[in-house]
């Protein structure tokens, strides 16, 4: 996602980040730049007018433009900005004081409300340690409680169903009821969805809603449909009135402009952000770290916060300290191998190192799972001073480790070199992570 506004914006900024001193016509040349960025990525009219009216003003501010570093200002401003566009800090899911906590999933139809629905009781189990009952109170589709029946089942997730003759009001009353009894402390409620938004589908919903105030009402909004989505967030938010946002789909190719706009527009933040049909694909928004990603500062907080909820605390510091200190072997080049497989897909780990997004290829890029088998027979087949030391493996020593293991020595050869280039890379990534510590958030 964002491929076209990143390029864009990142272009515009690298021809003045280095730029010892500014002009105002140089600001007003790059504004027009961003907004242009900003319009092709279909982001809201009125919230382009918005955030360039408060860049330019900003970085053609005396401080600005009277400092060392007026081009890098510039860079902090338009990343400041974005962030506060998309609301500024992280929000987090209300839970209520006396359980249970009730969800509502709303949206139009083929949103992923049904999908979503599975995917953030997943994350608030894991995260949250809740108690999770799904409830299907989509009932004009025998389909849709099918769906989430299945789903419920590859999580291991209790559902509540009653079939499609009882009203989904009803349906809502009895789960709850329900949860309280099996000591469930969060209930989500899955919703029918329309092509369009109408008032039967809204009166319905404001019954449910009117049966125990929701913690949450979670609008599900298809980023890819851009300004769209962004009319419907308005609609919901007018007519039934939503306390966040979920926008699924941002692992396709879309422009970027309902992530943008969605907050400025409703004034309700987005809290999730679906990244794949799987159901291990929501992750929580967190507006700086798109703002980075945008920019092209790369992803790499979220990088070890999904690093974190599937590796152990311990394990994961362990590895930070090792990337730092240059001392990781191949030893824990193994035990990551084996970590990252739970971790999900390689190529969708890939994109968010930084500066993935210029890698020519890697959109479409597949790694090849099966490749995993032969290098750990390769690591196993060294002897634990190759292992530590990778430098010690002569020829001799790749002609015994390709034997040992099935392999051939082009591969061992491969493998070393991508474990070296691997260690350069962390070697940049703790470095930039020590610049950015030092000088505020900015890398
Ligand atoms: P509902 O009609 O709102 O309940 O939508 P569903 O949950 O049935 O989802 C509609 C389709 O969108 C399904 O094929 C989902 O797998 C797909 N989908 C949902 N969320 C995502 C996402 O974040 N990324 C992708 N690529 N597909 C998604
Ligand atoms: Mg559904």
């Amino acid at each position: 996602a964002f491929e076209g506004l990143a390029e864009r914006l990142q272009g515009t900024l690298q021809r003045v980040k280095g730029k010892g001193k500014l002009s105002e016509a140089d600001v007003k040349e790059m504004m027009r730049e961003v907004r242009f960025a900003l319009i092709e990525a279909d982001v809201n009219l009125k919230v382009v007018k918005g955030f360039v009216k408060k860049v330019s003003e900003r970085a053609i501010g005396q401080d600005v433009m009277n400092s060392l570093t007026p081009g890098q200002q510039v860079v902090k401003i338009v990343k400041d900005e974005l962030t506060e566009l998309m609301g500024g800090e992280q929000s987090k899911v209300e839970f209520a004081a006396k359980s249970p906590t009730v969800i509502m999933m709303v949206g139009l139809q083929g949103a992923g409300k049904t999908t979503t629905t599975g995917k953030l009781a997943n994350v608030l189990r894991k995260k949250n340690n809740r108690k999770p009952l799904l409830v299907a109170a989509d009932i004009y589709r025998p389909a849709a409680i099918k769906q989430l029946e299945t789903i419920g089942k590859q999580l291991s997730l209790p559902v509540f169903s009653k079939g499609t003759d009882v009203s989904p009001v009803e349906i809502a009353r009895q789960a709850i009821e329900h949860a309280k009894e099996e000591h469930l402390d969060t209930v989500i409620i899955d919703t029918a969805g329309r092509l369009h938004v109408d008032e039967e589908l809204m009166q319905e919903l404001k019954d449910i809603r009117a049966l125990k105030e929701p913690d949450e009402v979670f609008l599900v909004v298809d980023a890819m449909t851009g300004q769209d989505a962004v009319n419907v967030a308005q609609s919901f938010n007018e007519l039934l009135g939503i306390s966040g946002v979920i926008l699924t789909k941002l692992d396709g190719d879309t422009r970027g402009g309902a992530a943008l706009s969605v907050r400025s527009v409703t004034e309700k933040p987005i809290k999730f952000v679906g990244m794949g049909e799987k159901l291990d694909a929501l992750e929580a928004f967190y507006p700086e770290r798109m703002a980075s990603r945008i920019l092209g500062m790369g992803d790499m907080l979220s990088l070890i916060e999904k690093a974190q909820t599937n590796i152990d605390e311990e394990k994961a510091k362990e590895l930070e300290e090792k990337f730092r200190t240059q001392s990781f072997t191949f030893d824990d080049f193994l035990d990551q191998l084996g970590q990252v497989k739970q971790m999900g897909p390689l190529d969708e780990i890939l994109k968010m190192m930084p500066g993935a997004g210029k890698i020519k290829g890697l959109e479409n890029a597949k790694v090849d799972e099966s490749q995993m088998g032969r290098v750990e027979a390769i690591i196993y087949s060294m002897t634990p001073q190759e292992k530590t030391n990778p430098e010690v493996i002569n020829a001799n020593r790749r002609r015994r480790i390709a034997k040992g293991s099935g392999t051939t020595i082009q591969d061992v050869n491969r493998l070393l070199k991508q474990f070296e280039d691997m260690k350069k890379m962390m070697k940049q990534m703790s470095n930039m992570n020590q610049k950015g510590k030092k000088k505020g958030k900015m890398p």
